[in-house]
């Protein structure tokens, strides 16, 4: 398989101050581990694009993309919410997250990779239309998606989201769109409290009790999501890949193992085998204990690059 990675260091220069889970350190991790592993040299490396303003507005309110420009400061940090704030690139490394997928939706689609992983930050996933959250700006998986059926007529794409958490700014984006599957399992009752009860059937939303474990997760995998994509057939994937259910990581009371994310992306990859042309487009959101977060990309990554299931 020939897989494209895809970052910029300006990503690495969003920064929302000392002792804050999402820190740039963990685009270091991931990057040492790759390379490391001599996994790295195997890649197709593109630095992420800006995403123009046009490619946010099919997902953000015009208002809000407004909002983020005018409060991106030139010094110091400016808070956004409780969790999630601007330092000077931070506008920059949003464009660049959200600007990373549509790049990796063109490369998969025009045929020249068969699939992309993004190691970006800011994450997206809690974003809204209008509405910064959860350590995110731009909701950069669905700026993605909408690109991929607005400009390349895609009638069924999925993303499927693993983190630990509800990924409320996808389901509010896409919830009634025709067009989108999204499949997701979470910690619940935790942040941010949302999903448990907000599913349809292109919705498919599994809570996960605290101290589930990958047996669990991989039961529900098979119950609910396999089935689910089976009858909608995507024609691309898109994975909000979120590394903060591990077991080594204290951001959640979830106990994933390497393992379980070797096994979701061999699904995955056998998904996207059977209805999509191979077609995915993998994009980081959380995981922050830097050992399991950088182990588990890698992992991640290799399964998506490797030539057999
Ligand atoms: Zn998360």
């Amino acid at each position: 398989m020939q897989t494209a990675y895809i970052g910029h260091p300006d990503c690495l220069k969003h920064d929302m101050g000392m002792g804050h889970p999402e820190c740039p350190q963990r685009l270091t991790a991931i990057e040492n581990e790759l390379q490391a592993t001599g996994l790295l040299a195997q890649l197709q490396c593109y630095e992420a694009p800006l995403a123009t303003t046009d490619q946010l507005a099919r997902v953000h309110a015009l208002g809000y993309i407004e909002s983020i420009r005018q409060a991106a400061p030139t010094a110091g940090l400016i808070a956004l919410d409780a969790d999630t704030a601007m330092n000077p690139f931070t506008l920059s490394a949003a464009l660049r997250a959200a600007g990373a997928v549509v790049l990796a939706a063109e490369l998969v689609l025009m045929g020249t990779v068969n699939n992309a992983f993004c190691a970006t930050r800011p994450p997206g996933h809690h974003a809204e239309s209008d509405r910064a959250m959860g350590f995110c700006l731009f909701n950069n998986v669905a700026v993605g998606v909408a690109h991929a059926i607005r400009q390349h007529q895609l009638q069924r794409v999925a993303i499927l989201d693993f983190d630990v958490h509800h990924g409320n700014g996808s389901e509010e984006i896409f919830h009634d769109n025709p067009h989108v599957m999204l499949c997701s399992t979470f910690q619940h009752p935790f942040y941010p409290y949302s999903g448990a009860n907000s599913g349809n059937d292109r919705i498919i939303n599994v809570p996960l009790r605290r101290d589930a474990d990958g047996a669990v997760f991989r039961q529900v995998v098979n119950e609910h999501w396999l089935p689910e994509l089976d009858r909608f057939k995507p024609e691309m994937i898109f994975v909000s890949a979120g590394f903060d259910a591990h077991r080594d990581d204290d951001m959640s009371q979830v106990h994933f193992s390497d393992d379980d994310y070797v096994w979701i992306t061999q699904q995955i990859r056998a998904i996207a085998e059977q209805y999509s042309q191979d077609r995915i487009v993998s994009v980081l959101e959380g995981g922050y204990e830097l050992r399991s977060l950088a182990r588990c990309v890698a992992a991640h990554v290799r399964v998506l690059h490797a030539q057999e299931i």
